[in-house]
């Protein structure tokens, strides 16, 4: 799907996000990664609600 994939970067996908919301992601690398995605990208972080 290239709605998902931009030149600058892949979004988070929805198990990721799953597991965010979760609390199943405790890699503070992973994690961090993703945070930073979220408060960069309005698609996503409207999914991870
Ligand atoms: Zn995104």
């Amino acid at each position: 799907m290239e709605t998902l994939i931009d030149m600058k970067h892949i979004h988070v996908s929805e198990h990721d996000l799953k597991r965010y919301n979760l609390g199943l992601i405790t890699e503070e690398a992973e994690l961090a990664d993703l945070e930073k995605h979220l408060l960069s990208c309005p698609a996503c972080m409207e999914r991870s609600n």
